[in-house]
């Protein structure tokens, strides 16, 4: 009787045909983007603006329903997808997909938070300014999701996170009120900053509905190279000597193991290894210089030449045109797919200081040795923002099954030796329900007390995604 009213009154503030309770249209939302988990819900609701979107937030802290925001469901900790109770809504974002203004003189872009990552490149693109947020699922994913996410991407180490290229929210609050934040300023210090509580929150303290993004000059020219080193110390070693030849030119740092690369040759043949002879690792350097193509591979050429002549990396290939450049990216983000490919494993989204990495993959590799002989680590990740992918498969040609039931042994074992070297186990993914415990272990009393403080003023009903992240 109670849900029989709730929907109808959703139905009255939104149209019926944005209110999906048949299982069929539902299905496409319940389900999280690596198929591990399947939820239940009472409805799919599909709001078209702010003002609807506020006022489904009212309805479901009248009836007391609990909200699972949704953007494009290419979360990666099972933070956009509801329980099995079936008592909640997903709300879904996705018509909330308006470019609302380019300020060309400020270089913002105001966008609505169901827009999808790749067409605010796009329109970036338009007006000839570059949005440099990048990551492999920008033609799914939407604002919305990066922003409650804090997503990472192949960029941050120019750019930064999407905290940092992001200036102003606009809120529907758990109430239901509309916090209007599209302020595109630059220094704003008058009290709280309410804009990065509601960033990186995952949906559990507010839904996100429009947002003022930075913009940035194009750079005239980018330019890629891989280089092949004999370890992760000796990719440090390159990460300073570019920073220190490039400065803020150098946008991309990414390190592959050799692992890494086999799995991507065996299951996408059709991608050119651009080597003669395999080595123990690679790190992908991308360049994007305000000068010229000219001056960037005048640059790349002189750290290659160095890093060569000091035999810090043995080998190296430059991409001579954005074909090629493409080609060696594509290398780096068929990772994963090939990875999966292969069968499944176990993923780790970890961060440490940079200067500790290398001691970080030689200590907790052996560890893994140690106590889960044979198991093979496919290690990759943006090595410049100090975060690997350290993801783990079982032996070749064992059970995966048998290997995926001590993952907890295995997390145990990764996120302690994390902890030990003060580092995050979660970087970029966010918590979700998938770390949601896992952190109690690694974030002081201290801290998650603060947390369920701010979660609990915020949300006291506690109807924003609940049972993630706190
Ligand atoms: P969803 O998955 O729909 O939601 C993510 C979380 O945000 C959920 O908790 C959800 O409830 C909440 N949420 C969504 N929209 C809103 C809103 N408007 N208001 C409030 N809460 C909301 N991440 C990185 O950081 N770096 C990477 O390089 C990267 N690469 C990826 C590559 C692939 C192939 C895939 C599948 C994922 C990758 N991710 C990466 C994960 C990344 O978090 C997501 O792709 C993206 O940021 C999430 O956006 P989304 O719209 O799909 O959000």
């Amino acid at each position: 009787m109670k849900n029989t009213e709730f929907l109808d009154a959703c139905r009255s503030a939104i149209g019926a045909a944005h209110v999906l309770t048949d299982e069929a249209d539902k299905a496409g939302y319940l389900t999280d983007q690596r198929q591990r988990f399947t939820g239940a819900a009472l409805a799919v609701v599909k709001p078209a603006d702010t003002a609807e979107v506020a006022a489904i937030v009212k309805l479901c802290a009248q009836f007391q329903v609990p909200i699972v925001p949704q953007g494009g469901n290419t979360g990666l900790v099972l933070g956009s997808v509801p329980d099995q109770s079936g008592q909640a809504i997903v709300l879904s974002l996705k018509r909330l997909n308006r470019i609302r203004a380019v300020d060309a003189v400020n270089h913002t872009i105001t966008v609505e938070a169901g827009c999808i990552l790749q067409h605010i490149q796009e329109a970036a693109a338009a007006e000839r300014s570059l949005f440099p947020l990048s990551l492999a699922a920008e033609g799914s994913c939407t604002i919305g999701g990066n922003l409650s996410t804090n997503a990472g991407g192949t960029a941050v180490l120019r750019y930064g996170n999407t905290r940092e290229l992001c200036l102003g929210l606009e809120v529907v609050t758990a109430q239901g009120d509309i916090l209007h934040g599209l302020r595109g300023l630059r220094k704003d210090n008058t009290g709280y900053d309410l804009r990065d509580l509601f960033i990186g929150a995952e949906g559990t303290l507010g839904i996100i509905t429009a947002a003022v993004l930075k913009l940035f000059p194009q750079p005239k020219a980018q330019l890629t190279a891989l280089a092949a080193v004999q370890t992760p110390a000796a990719a440090l070693r390159l990460l300073s000597m570019a920073q220190g030849r490039c400065g803020a030119t150098l946008t991309g740092f990414e390190l592959m193991s050799d692992l890494c690369l086999q799995l991507v040759a065996k299951h996408f043949p059709q991608l050119q290894f651009p080597f003669s002879q395999r080595h123990p690792h690679y790190v992908l350097l991308e360049l994007s210089d305000s000068e010229s193509a000219d001056h960037a591979s005048v640059l790349l050429e002189a750290v290659i030449g160095d890093a060569l002549e000091q035999d810090i990396c043995q080998d190296a290939v430059l991409a001579s045109s954005s074909a090629q450049s493409r080609a060696l990216w594509q290398l780096r983000e068929s990772i994963s797919s090939a990875q999966a490919m292969e069968g499944k494993n176990i993923k780790h989204d970890i961060s440490l200081p940079i200067s500790r990495i290398a001691e970080f993959i030689t200590v907790t590799d052996a560890l893994l040795q140690q106590h889960f002989p044979g198991c093979r680590n496919v290690t990759f990740g943006h090595l410049g923002d100090g975060n690997l992918h350290y993801n783990v498969s079982p032996p070749a040609g064992s059970s995966a099954e048998q290997f995926i039931e001590r993952q907890a042994d295995i997390n145990r074992v990764v996120h302690d030796s994390v902890d030990r070297m003060q580092g995050s186990i979660s970087a970029e993914h966010g918590l979700g329900t998938l770390k949601r415990e896992e952190i109690l272990r690694y974030k002081s009393p201290v801290e998650i007390a603060l947390m369920k403080t701010i979660k609990q003023a915020l949300d006291p009903l506690n109807l924003m995604n609940p049972g993630k992240v706190v």
